[in-house]
Formats: C-alpha cells, sequence, structure tokens
C-alpha cells in the first residue's frame, strides 16, 4: 500500500498559485523523447514524428467518483494516472505524457496535495509518462481532479472499438471482478468503523481486492507483449465499468453479436472466498463489476495459437453475427441475454 500520513498541516493560503505549483511540479522529470517541452510556458511542445497521437481524458469529482474517507489521497493520484494510462493503452498505443488540473477547497492543506502528487509521480514513473503541464485553482467545495493522457502508435497498430468480426475470439488480460469486490470490503469496513471508530479494520484476508481497488495498474506492457506474439486484436477497450458493458460496447460498435462462457471468467482465489463470505453471486460481480483496468479484445481465431497458454490472457468467448444476440453462457449451458448494468447497477 502506498500509505504515509504527514501530520503537519500548511495553509494553502500561505503560498501564492505560482508557488504552489511550482512546489507541485519541481520534482517532475522528462523521460520521453516526445517530450520536447514540459512545465513551465504556455503550452507544453511534443513531437511524435511520424506517428499518430491519441488523447484521452478524465474528469473526477470528490463525492461523486472518490471517497477520501477510504481512498488516501496518495492512492488517489496514482489511480486518477492509471485510468487515464489505461485508455491509451485501450487504442494498443503507448501512452507518454499526461496534464494534471486539480480544483481544490482551502479544506486542504498543502500536505494533503503533496501526497496526491506523490501518488501521481510514482504512477508517471511507473507508467513512464511524462507529466507536461496542467492547471490549479480553487474549488468552493471538495476536490477535483482532471488528468488528460496523451501516447502515441504507428496508425496500422491503433485498434478501436468497431473491428470485431464473428468468429473472433474473446481475450481478457487478467482476472477480473476483484477491483468491485475491494469496494466492497472497504465499504463495510468503513461502516464498521463509524459505529465504532475503536475497531481496526483487518483487511489482512483481502489484501489482493483492496489493492486492485486502490491501486489499480494500467496494463501497458500488453501492447508489447501482443507484437511480440505477432497479434494485433480486431478490437479492443480497457474493462472500466464491467466485462459484460464493455463487451456490449463491441458489440455495438463492430455490429455483431457475442457468446460469453461463465465457465472461462478468469477471477482470482481470493475473489471467490470473499463472494462467499460476502454471500455475493462471483459471476454476476465478475461481469458487472467494474474498475479492473484490464483489456478487453477479440483476435482473429487463427491467432488462438499465439496465445494460447500465455497466463496474460484468458479466451473467454467468441463473436457471433448480430442476429445471434449477446449471451452469457451459463455452467449449466443456459442462454442468458448480456446486460449493461454497470457496476453502479450492482448497489440496487
Ligand atoms: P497559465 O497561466 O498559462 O494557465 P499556469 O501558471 O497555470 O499557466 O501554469 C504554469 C505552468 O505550470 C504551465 O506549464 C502549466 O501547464 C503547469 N501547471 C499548472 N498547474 C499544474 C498542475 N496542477 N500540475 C502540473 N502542472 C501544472
Ligand atoms: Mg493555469
Amino acid at each position: 500500500m502506498l500509505e504515509d500520513k504527514s501530520p503537519q498541516r500548511t495553509s494553502l493560503g500561505q503560498l501564492g498559485e505560482f508557488q504552489l505549483i511550482e512546489h507541485l511540479t519541481k520534482h517532475f522529470q522528462i523521460n520521453q523523447p516526445s517530450t520536447q517541452f514540459g512545465i513551465g510556458d504556455d503550452a507544453a511542445v511534443l513531437d511524435f514524428g511520424t506517428q499518430k497521437t491519441v488523447i484521452s481524458t478524465d474528469l473526477l469529482i470528490e463525492g461523486v467518483h472518490f471517497d477520501l474517507a477510504y481512498m488516501p489521497l496518495k492512492h488517489l493520484g496514482y489511480k486518477a494516472v492509471a485510468v487515464n494510462v489505461s485508455d491509451i493503452c485501450a487504442m494498443n498505443a503507448t501512452p507518454t505524457q499526461i496534464t494534471v488540473s486539480i480544483a481544490v477547497s482551502n479544506r486542504f492543506p498543502l500536505e494533503a496535495l503533496e501526497e496526491l502528487y506523490a501518488g501521481i509521480t510514482l504512477a508517471s514513473k511507473t507508467f513512464k509518462v511524462d507529466v507536461v503541464g496542467g492547471d490549479t485553482t480553487s474549488s468552493q467545495k471538495g476536490l477535483i481532479l482532471s488528468i488528460t493522457a496523451i501516447g502515441t502508435a504507428k496508425e496500422e497498430d491503433i485498434v478501436y472499438r468497431n473491428g470485431a468480426k464473428p468468429n473472433d475470439l474473446i481475450v481478457v488480460t487478467g482476472d477480473i471482478g476483484s477491483a468491485y469486490m475491494g469496494l466492497q470490503v472497504l465499504e463495510r469496513e468503513k461502516q464498521v468503523f463509524l459505529v465504532n471508530p475503536n475497531n481496526q479494520p483487518d483487511l489482512e484476508p483481502y489484501t489482493y481486492l483492496v489493492e486492485r481497488q486502490l491501486k489499480p495498474e494500467a496494463r501497458t506492457d500488453i501492447k508489447e507483449l501482443l507484437e511480440k506474439l505477432e497479434v494485433k486484436p480486431t478490437s479492443m477497450i480497457d474493462i472500466s465499468d464491467g466485462l459484460s458493458s464493455e463487451l456490449l460496447h463491441i458489440c455495438k460498435a463492430s455490429n455483431v453479436g457475442c457468446d460469453l462462457y461463465e465457465e472461462k471468467l478468469p477471477v482470482d482465489p481470493q475473489f471467490i472466498s470473499t463472494c462467499e463470505e460476502f454471500n455475493i453471486d462471483g459471476t454476476t460481480l465478475a461481469i458487472n463489476g467494474g474498475e479492473d483496468y484490464e483489456l478487453l479484445f477479440t483476435i482473429n481465431l487463427e491467432d488462438f495459437d499465439k496465445i494460447k497458454g500465455n497466463p496474460n490472457f484468458t479466451v473467454i468467448g467468441h463473436i457471433i453475427p448480430k442476429e445471434n444476440g449477446c449471451h452469457l453462457v451459463t455452467r449449466a449451458h443456459t442462454k442468458i441475454p448480456l446486460k449493461a448494468r454497470g457496476w453502479n447497477a450492482l448497489e440496487e
């Protein structure tokens, strides 16, 4: 975990805006050759030569997208970067730069922003992206964080959502459902803590789940891995809202249907045991729980041998003609229509 609680409180009012920006950004280093000029002028200057540029942006609002009661600021910074970098990976592009914009109320001391930036710095090192700019302003209430990620790819390497064809295999990286289960664990511990603040949460049996929720990793390794295996996906998306919702996005954009197999879904043993403890159906959670930030893609059937047995990939179904619809095929071999419930609907 990334925990580091600092007791000091320096009011933001003690620093001017420029001093604050200087303080927060002075440690950023430039690592990407495409970054010609980063922070310090009116705009950053980037050079991608003959490659295409890929851009994605996200806006995160306190109380809507995150809850600081169980999301330490350092984790928030890390996660906000990871989520954006993941979108670039989902285009089969290489993330190279990010910009970070924040609006903060005077409720936050300087030390809180230092924590946030420690997470951002760690993530930018991990995912090898340069922080090349941003904006800093005040908000009336709470924290607002916006990150824009920039990446690059050769035109022929870029993968969109709309290229899936009947007979393609549906593949997912890593495992799914754990991030959502981690949130369930954290929410339960928060309730226990509210009832009795002396109750220290015991998260030991749930470390993997909580880590998946608080410190998700963008799959920056997959582009290179697929290149080595000489596989170019026919379509790709990252899993932010849940497998079933993302798969339906691919099907809609590609004008196809799909069969997804319950028995193939890759889940972690800790996910299974915690679902049992919470008395929740693991399959419902694995296909609807979000925030795993794994990649979901389709490949030509002929490419199956190239990915077969690779621990990073699991084949979970196949693409069929649109007329046949989108279904989950259960262990009992019944077909249930796939619905885009998204992870918010799980609260109902
Ligand atoms: P401007 O007046 O042009 O908006 P600023 O004074 O806001 O410029 O920013 C000065 C420099 O610092 C710019 O390069 C900007 O991109 C960068 N910057 C401002 N805020 C942040 C931030 N929160 N994180 C990273 N870089 C920032
Ligand atoms: Mg500005």
